[in-house]
């Protein structure tokens, strides 16, 4: 026992609590892919999932992962021993046909791919240019990795450009001297998850073809969720210029855990890659692979994706649009944009709080974002609309929302 440490921590949770940083968790059932309940049956209509298209609670999804289960609760091992499951490969196929790629393979969190990918692929004398806002996941792939790691400015292509520039000089000399080969890599987000924009893509593929960099984009809260077929900012990039980006990007990451309304991770592209990865990557060597029923609910939101990408893009854009108009039009601080991520920057962490504690009451769940996930003074509430809320539910949403700031506001 270690009364130092412990009084440590509670002393490091106290000033938490005392700046409105702290965080807890409270226990939900959902009931619907809009609604859930909490443990004294208060219902709540959710506007902050991940859920991006409703289909955690289709009935086809619901009974892939039924008719899954009976091959096991779990998987038993990891890919490379006995886990590796007839969905696995199954759902794996269909991604990269989906992403038009090579190849695919699936990791157990979108979390881990990223750490699994950037860990494997990066040595001591690589340089990875990464955007700032670029998801914790991807940071900490950075961080662990051995490679040197340049942050370039939110979507700013000129400053990425300078720092490759740098560093080229740098490498240029070091190679003389030392004769070894640097790569250079550049990580982005698609969608980024807190403000919710869309990363330059065209540019970023200029500038990897200019410097010989693998480019690696994260496309957790673009599958699914932009292009007309949701196949993701390649897509979306291609509707707008007509240029089809899908060979410039080396790998494409992405999560089962958001709008394929299940749980895991998956990185796509070359099949060279996806081979070196199943030998080299960590994280899909030494971790229990995903059960059945996990992979098999994942394929079939993905099939229908597929058949229904119209339907289903078109109202999550209409919902999208609605909300952030009402929104909008009521003076609320947004941030522009076109995905269904909304963030509205209220400032301060502690009104951030009150606002969503009043939405709590008024029966609404809205997450506040605070530091460290956000800068200080940028804390906000992240609302995210998907298909499946119907137009009541957010016009309600939004006029509450639109009441509670104008009289905290105000005070
Ligand atoms: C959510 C998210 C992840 C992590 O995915 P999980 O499957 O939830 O671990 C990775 N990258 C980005 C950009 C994300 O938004």
């Amino acid at each position: 026992m270690n009364p130092n440490l412990e009084s440590q921590l509670n002393e490091e949770l106290e000033e938490l609590k005392n700046n409105d940083l702290e965080r807890t968790v409270d226990d939900l059932r959902f009931i619907s892919s809009t609604k859930a309940t909490d443990k004294e049956g208060k219902e709540f209509l959710v506007f902050g999932t991940n859920n991006y298209l409703g289909l955690t609670h289709h009935g086809d999804v619901i009974k892939a992962a039924q008719e899954a289960s009976i091959y096991g609760t779990g998987s038993t091992g990891s890919r490379l021993t006995t886990g590796a499951s007839f969905e696995a490969r199954e759902l794996e196929n269909n991604i990269s046909e989906f992403k038009n790629v090579e190849s695919t393979l699936i990791f157990n969190t979108g979390y881990m791919t990223n750490l699994g990918v950037i860990y494997a692929l990066t040595k001591e004398n690589d340089i990875i240019f990464s955007d700032q806002l670029n998801h914790a996941s991807i940071i900490d792939g950075t961080r662990i990795s051995k490679a040197k790691v340049k942050v370039y400015k939110h979507k700013d292509t000129e400053d990425l450009e300078r720092l490759i520039q740098i560093e080229l000089e740098e490498s240029t000399k070091n190679n003389e001297e030392k004769n070894n080969n640097s790569n250079f890599f550049i990580v982005s987000d698609g969608v980024f998850s807190m403000d919710g924009d869309i990363a330059p893509l065209p540019e970023l593929v200029e500038i990897a073809d200019k410097y010989n960099c693998t480019l690696i984009i994260d496309e957790a809260h673009a599958t699914g969720v932009i292009g007309k077929n949701g196949k993701g900012t390649v897509e979306y990039y291609k509707d707008k210029t007509g240029i089809d980006l899908t060979d410039s990007v080396d790998l494409q990451i992405g999560t089962l855990s958001k709008a394929l309304a299940s749980e895991g991770g998956f990185v796509c592209g070359k099949q060279v890659y996806i081979d070196y990865l199943i030998n080299k990557s960590r994280p899909f060597i030494f971790s229990t692979a995903l059960s059945p029923a996990t992979i098999a609910s994942a394929n079939a939101a993905l099939n229908l994706l597929k058949e229904n990408s119209e339907e289903y893009l078109n109202n999550l854009n209409e919902n999208t649009r609605l909300m952030r108009k009402l929104l909008c039009d009521a003076g609320l601080n947004i941030v522009d944009g076109e995905t269904p991520i909304i963030p509205i920057i209220i400032g301060p962490a502690d009104l951030a709080n009150k606002i969503s504690k009043e939405l709590e009451k008024e029966g609404i769940l809205v997450s506040s974002i605070r530091p460290p996930s956000v800068p200080k003074d940028m804390s906000r509430l992240r609302l995210t609309v998907i298909a499946t809320h119907t137009k009541d539910e957010i016009e309600y949403t939004a006029q509450k929302i639109i009441e509670i700031w104008n009289i905290l506001n105000k005070n």
